[in-house]
């Protein structure tokens, strides 16, 4: 397979090569194109099998830069990692003109406030500080249609686990999910089994 094949904006693939990825990994070759067309995913995937692209790019083909609406958010556990993420969808997305937001705990809230004045199409963030930024109406979440879970794992412990559910009640039901986890505690599993029932399932 070639990225060439899934038909991606000229842009974004312009991202992806410049990146230095010349073909898809597995994972990616794998979830890429489902992801494209719709479908719930929930896919194995370790660090280091290039799983961060194979959701920042259908994430960033489905972004319509017109629309000064956050479109999706991608949900991590820590702040080095949504740091990490943001950084990536930057790279591969450095043609789309595609504004995206890092959101997390431990930053200062009025910077948080005044960015969401400005245009945001992605978010990239804890669950926390989405989940509060959210609740005051600050962001605005009715117009998104993705959400990626990362490390879901470890965003789905207790610690974090009430966040992600209410944060997902602000967002209308018809939305895609991607679910990203190295390993599937029940904790994951109910997840799957409540918001995702028939997601196609990636074991690499
Ligand atoms: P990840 O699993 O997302 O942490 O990615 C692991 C490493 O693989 C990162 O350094 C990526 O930049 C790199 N990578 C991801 N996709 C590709 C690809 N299609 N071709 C070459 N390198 C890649």
């Amino acid at each position: 397979n070639e990225f060439e094949d899934y038909f991606l904006k000229r842009e974004l693939l312009m991202g992806i090569f410049e990146k230095g990825y010349e073909r898809p990994s597995p994972i990616q070759e794998e979830a890429i194109p489902i992801a494209l067309t719709g479908s719930d995913i929930l896919a194995r995937a370790k660090n280091g099998t290039g799983k961060t692209a194979a959701f920042c790019i259908p994430v960033l083909e489905k972004i319509d830069n017109e629309k000064n609406v956050i479109q999706a958010v991608i949900l991590v556990p820590t702040r080095e990692l949504a740091l990490q993420t943001s950084q990536v969808c930057k790279e591969i997305g450095k043609y789309l003109n595609i504004e995206v937001m890092v959101t997390t705990g431990g930053t200062s809230l009025r910077d948080d406030i005044m960015r969401l004045y400005q245009p945001v199409h992605l978010l990239v963030g804890t669950p926390g500080r989405i989940l509060d930024l959210t609740k005051k109406g600050i962001c605005v979440l009715k117009d998104c249609s993705m959400v990626v879970l990362d490390e879901a794992d470890k965003l789905l412990t207790p610690e974090f686990q009430v966040s992600v559910a209410e944060m997902l009640s602000f967002i209308p039901p018809n939305r895609q999910i991607l679910l990203f986890s190295a390993t599937f505690p029940v904790t994951v599993k109910d997840f799957k089994d409540r918001y995702l029932p028939r997601a196609y399932v990636i074991n690499l």
